[in-house]
């Protein structure tokens, strides 16, 4: 097997090095640093997301999978913005005792992803590390000061709309740790979730959303973010949430599949507070463009800030901000 150390640092990069000519990268990998042009009429949209042996993969962990989730992670985040990928920067910390493999498979999870986006390396740094540390840097564009924020002017009766799976990352986990068959589609979403790209340009296009944030921490903490820091308060409709394979995964687990849904992490859907007017016409579209992702309005904004579930037999339930934080 073909080592990292063997390579040196010039060979290690050349190997890494697409090579290939893209649209907007005016210099690419080679240089002391890269030279992007982007298109009149846009912003540049930063964001970055960085993993580490030990705390967030373990060190046999399947190498593609890191670098899929590595990119899912920073995809999501400019999704949640409305914004569309462009390219991508490595920072990888690597012992040169690794076979080049491991490293080539990082590249290739990475790669898998994002060139579904016509998402491009455009550079990276390296440093000899024990443990394997790879942080990613996504750069995209937006429109002009047409970015979705987080913090927004909302109003009572808007929709709270989810675009993705919504608990099935953390089921899956569930359904991974105690080896349990038959629940193929949440283990996928726990290994391979999928960005909301194209719903968040879809989304950004209509003109009628007011903020959205991307689940990477279960959706008491979208809710938070969304509803209850910009002054209003959530009623979400357990009858749009509830989900017999999370609900058949809980019992198996001797869990509450709720638990799933609002402490959960990383599914990487899209939560948005739309105007009410006009959502019908934009669930249409959606629900074309993005083939199996599914489209739902989970509740509706009101006055009072808390979060409330209306559950399938009518009582109402009061969800405490207990959002999965990280740290
Ligand atoms: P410097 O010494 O100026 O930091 P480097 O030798 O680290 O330069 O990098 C040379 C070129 O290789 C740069 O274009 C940089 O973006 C790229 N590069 C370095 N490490 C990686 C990597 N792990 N993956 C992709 N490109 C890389
Ligand atoms: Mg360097």
């Amino acid at each position: 097997m073909l080592k990292i150390k063997d390579l040196g640092e010039f060979g290690f990069i050349n190997r890494l090095n697409p090579k290939e000519t893209v649209t907007g990268l005016k210099l690419g990998i080679g240089d002391d640093a890269a030279v992007i042009s982007p298109p009149e009429g846009f912003d540049v949209v930063i964001t970055t997301d960085m993993l580490m042996e030990g705390k967030h993969f373990l060190s046999d962990t399947n190498p593609y999978a890191i670098g899929y989730r590595s990119m899912c992670a920073n995809l999501s985040d400019i999704a949640a913005m409305g914004a569309i990928p462009k390219f991508y920067f490595i920072s990888l910390g690597i012992d040169p005792e690794r076979d080049f493999d491991y490293v080539e498979n990082i590249y290739n999870g990475l790669n898998s992803l994002a060139l579904q986006f016509d998402t491009h390396l455009a550079g990276g740094d390296t440093i000899k590390s024990e443990k394997t540390v790879l942080s990613i840097t996504l750069i995209g564009y937006v429109e002009k000061s047409m970015a979705i924020k987080r913090e927004g002017k909302i109003e009572a009766k808007d929709l709270i709309v989810y675009i993705g799976p919504l608990g099935y990352s953390g089921a899956g986990l569930e359904v991974i740790k105690n080896k349990i068959d038959g629940f193929d589609e949440q283990v996928e979403a726990f290994l391979y979730p999928y960005p909301q790209v194209i719903a968040g340009r879809i989304l950004l296009q209509s003109k009628i959303v007011r903020v959205m944030m991307d689940n990477s921490d279960g959706l008491s903490n979208c809710i938070e973010n969304l509803i209850i820091k910009n002054g209003f308060g959530a009623l979400l409709f357990e009858k749009q949430i509830f989900d017999e394979r999370l609900d058949a995964i809980a019992e198996a687990t001797n869990k509450d599949y709720l638990d799933f849904v609002f402490n959960g992490g990383e599914d990487f859907g899209l939560v948005a507070v739309v105007e009410k007017d006009g959502f019908l016409d934009l669930t249409y579209f959606l629900e074309r463009a993005l083939f199996d992702s599914k489209v739902k309005v989970i509740g509706e904004v009101i006055e009072g800030e808390k979060i409330v579930l209306k559950r399938l037999n009518d009582s109402f339930l009061v969800i405490e901000k207990s959002g999965y934080v990280q740290f």
